[in-house]
């Protein structure tokens, strides 16, 4: 079998292991499997083997792969995991179902103005980056400012935040910072937690994750 089908085989079976042997387990917890870096007939393994839940960080790159990959795979949900410029923000919501990275009021007004514009409300799904370990090279808001930034984002502007998303630092506190994060989602009533990587997805599906990203794990190294 390939390889890539059989990581993902693996990696399903240990996220229903970790899902039981946790407390937080009223969610089956989602693989995302981030596609980063590689092409379109890669992506197309896993499509063919029915997964539909992909990340990518980059919004040019997406969609370079994505509109084609959307076209011929029904029910894909698509989500953004890397930064977000505001000159991108149009695309990126044509084409991201989620996005993951939301951090600055300047998105969030981009946001709300592309949905005011088309009389629409918005009704894309939405979350929080949160800098979880308050590093200063790491995107994110300060987990002191998550709350009032969310209710910013939800009671004036109308946006549709489902959940909260870290990347911890590096180092071997993961769990508290898992804690912390399903911590603050509770507090905030948001049904998804969106944490773990291919070195420590297990851990956080203990602590409550709901989507996990995994890419090396799945598709092998990046070059
Ligand atoms: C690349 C990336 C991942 C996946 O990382 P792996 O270590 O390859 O599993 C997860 N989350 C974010 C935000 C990423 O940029």
């Amino acid at each position: 079998m390939n390889k890539i089908v059989t990581n993902y085989n693996e990696i399903l079976l240990e996220i229903a292991k970790y899902k039981n042997k946790s407390i937080h387990n009223q969610f089956e917890p989602q693989l995302i499997a981030v596609s980063k870096t590689f092409p379109k007939e890669t992506i197309e393994v896993l499509l063919n083997e029915g997964h539909r839940i992909f990340g990518e960080n980059k919004v040019q790159e997406a969609s370079k792969k994505w509109v084609e990959l959307k076209k011929k795979y029904n029910n894909t949900e698509l989500h953004l995991i890397g930064p977000l410029q505001s000159n991108k923000v149009a695309l990126a919501l044509k084409i991201f179902d989620v996005i993951q990275t939301l951090e600055r009021d300047k998105i969030a007004l981009k946001i709300k103005n592309y949905f005011d514009d088309r009389e629409k409300v918005c009704t894309k799904r939405l979350f929080v980056q949160v800098n979880i370990g308050n590093e200063k090279q790491k995107s994110g808001v300060d987990p002191k400012l998550t709350k009032q930034f969310v209710d910013w984002c939800k009671n004036d502007l109308k946006l549709n935040i489902e959940g909260l998303m870290c990347i911890p630092p590096f180092g071997d506190e993961q769990n508290s910072f898992f804690i912390k994060l399903k911590q603050l989602c509770d507090d905030l009533k948001l049904k998804h937690a969106s944490m773990g990587m291919s070195s420590d997805y297990k851990s956080a599906i203990m602590h409550g994750a709901t989507y996990v990203r995994v890419g090396s794990g799945i598709f092998g190294a990046r070059s």
